[in-house]
């Protein structure tokens, strides 16, 4: 006996000719979910706003349902593609016109690192772990923060980077992973040692068990000096 109820699984109460139906409801998605894109003004893909992914959402689900259910008619859904298509032009024509509203949609760029300090406040603010935040510098080819001037964390969550010139550049706190860096409370010997909470830096005598005077954490590891190779530095 079959274990399987292939029919049910493949077709279940459909005729095959439903099939046809699929590919027709298919291609009344692609062209409407085009338009939309095509009429939207973007014109691609890349750096899309939570905004923009609310509006890819509710598009993607109603030219899913159109695509293959059967009891879904197409001129509601073309009328919800009108309507998002609507919205988005009204949001985004207010948002150009007022700053404010645009930054309310779409957040705003946060300071991150300045000065090679990490701002932890603003950190905390918008909810994302120092781990994630380290792999987007070393993403960047940043080693440690005493390479970085500024850091922006930007709407789209990219990580935009300024770096110190090579002279400038000074010891700080490590972004490596923790079986790269090892973390102390008491410090091990005589040396330069970073806070690994905001990225403090400072001379440390072994046996001690400091806190911060910036962020009051106490936990450090060992500071970093190396200068970033760019590419005017390669031979
Ligand atoms: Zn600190």
């Amino acid at each position: 006996m079959n274990p399987f109820d292939w029919q049910r699984m493949l077709l279940h109460e459909f005729p095959l000719g439903f099939l046809g139906e699929v590919m027709l409801r298919s291609l009344f998605a692609f062209i409407v979910v085009f338009a939309f894109l095509r009429f939207s003004g973007r014109r691609g893909v890349r750096q899309i706003s939570l905004f923009e992914v609310l509006v890819i959402l509710t598009l993607g689900s109603a030219a899913g349902d159109v695509s293959f259910y059967e009891d879904v008619p197409l001129l509601p859904i073309l009328a919800v593609f009108v309507t998002l298509l609507c919205l988005y032009r009204l949001t985004t024509y207010a948002m150009e016109r007022n700053a404010r509203f645009g930054a309310w949609m779409e957040g705003k760029p946060v300071v991150i690192i300045k000065d090679g300090l990490y701002d932890t406040e603003a950190l905390g603010r918008k909810n994302i772990a120092s781990d994630e935040f380290f792999m987007e510098l070393r993403r960047q080819n940043v080693e440690h923060l005493g390479q970085v001037r500024l850091g922006i964390l930007e709407v789209n969550g990219d990580v935009s980077l300024y770096y110190f010139d090579e002279s400038e550049t000074r010891p700080g706190l490590s972004v490596l992973p923790p079986c790269l860096r090892r973390d102390h409370a008491q410090i091990p010997s005589d040396g330069l040692y970073s806070c690994n909470h905001c990225g403090m830096t400072s001379l440390q005598r072994a046996g001690e068990k400091p806190s911060c005077q910036h962020c009051n954490n106490d936990t450090w590891s060992k500071s970093i000096g190396r200068k970033r190779l760019t590419s005017a530095t390669r031979p």
